[in-house]
């Protein structure tokens, strides 16, 4: 089966200028990657949960896959086909919508709710009474009265206001959807019928969907696939269920523990995640994550560890995988040896 949208090896560079060094007249400022070659698939019907901290490069992977943020290296592909130009990405666009952060702010403030729902349709130009026809009926199809049709959008709480969000993304019928945090500012209640609704939606329309948040017990329920990022970087990937039963990276590990637990009395085997994620400027030597892992060794403090497939439609970037604790990694001791001292080296593993 073709997957609806993959990025190849994807890098999205930033140029960080400081005032000092435009009045040293320095140049080229020097660059960052904020995303780092990331690979991903999305398959028709599939939903993928991408989860990471804020500045984790979720969000700024989310914008460049449908072009409103450009790549520096790899490639994106639409239905099997690259996706190069500005035309190119007009059709992903088409094709595809994206649900933004704020659920009031992403809808225009001096629209009706009728007009913001049937805005494609008039570049259509369909007519009038079928365009109020169809937007009682997108509402219907989100869970709200057609009398919605006259509100405005500082007039709906912040589950109907993302609602209509939900309806509004897919008027046109995408073949992807990309939300990002969908449940940001929501009460607990009105995420999970938030949730839902686009599970239940999926399942009637058949779209792909990425889900973007930095909340991995939201995404669990309704995610066939994980993936996760830290710090531009995807340091695991595979089925929900699998990541959630036997993590492989130790941020996974952290995230899933940091989580609530519901019962006071019950408590969390201590794998919690220290400090701060560090800034792109200064990304750490070695493994990204060894300021913060509870489990690092000097291997990750040295060399930068290898994206790995493994079995199980699994993948994960790290010297010593969960499962594995406790065996060396099968690294080449050359590329280790070769690696002391080195910046962003990558160690090699014979075999996983
Ligand atoms: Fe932790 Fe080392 Fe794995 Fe990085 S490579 S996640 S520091 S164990």
């Amino acid at each position: 089966m073709t997957p609806i949208i993959t990025t190849e090896e994807l890098s999205v560079t930033f140029a960080r200028r400081r005032l000092s060094d435009r009045l040293l007249g320095l140049s080229p400022p020097p660059e960052f990657n904020i995303l780092d070659k990331v690979s991903l698939a999305l398959m028709p019907g599939e939903t993928l949960g991408l989860v990471g901290e804020s500045g984790s490069g979720k969000t700024t992977l989310a914008r460049t896959m449908l072009g409103l943020n450009r790549a520096s290296e790899g490639e994106i592909r639409f239905e099997g086909r690259p996706v190069k130009t500005q035309p190119d990405f007009r059709m992903v666009r088409r094709k595809s919508a994206m649900m933004f952060q704020d659920p009031v702010a992403s809808l225009s403030p001096r629209q009706k709710v009728g007009a913001l729902l049937t805005e494609p349709f008039v570049i259509r130009r369909m007519a009038m009474h079928d365009r109020k026809a169809t937007a009682k009926s997108l509402l219907a199809q989100v869970g709200l009265p057609a009398s919605f049709v006259e509100r405005y959008p500082h007039e709906l709480s912040g589950g109907q206001a993302r609602r209509v969000g939900v309806a509004r993304a897919l008027a046109l019928k995408p073949s992807l959807l990309i939300a990002d945090e969908p449940t940001a500012g929501l009460d607990v209640s009105v995420q999970g019928d938030i949730l839902n609704l686009i599970a239940e939606l999926k399942e009637e329309l058949a779209f792909a969907s990425m889900i973007v948040t930095h909340n991995l017990a939201m995404v669990r329920h309704v995610s066939d696939r994980l993936a996760i990022m830290y710090l531009g970087r995807l340091v695991e990937t595979g089925p929900t269920q699998d990541v959630f039963d036997a993590p492989l990276h130790p941020y996974t590990a952290s995230l899933i523990k940091s989580e609530p637990v519901p019962d006071p009395r019950r408590r969390r085997e201590s794998l919690a995640i220290k400090g701060e994620i560090p800034s792109v400027f200064r990304r750490p030597q070695g493994c990204e994550f060894h300021t913060r892992c509870p489990v690092a060794r000097e291997l990750c403090r040295a060399a930068t560890p290898s994206y790995r497939a493994l079995s199980g439609n699994r993948t994960v970037r790290c010297h010593f995988p969960l499962e594995n604790r406790g065996q060396e990694p099968e690294v080449l001791n050359s590329a280790f040896a070769n690696s002391r001292g080195k910046k962003h080296d990558q160690v090699e593993y014979r075999s996983t």
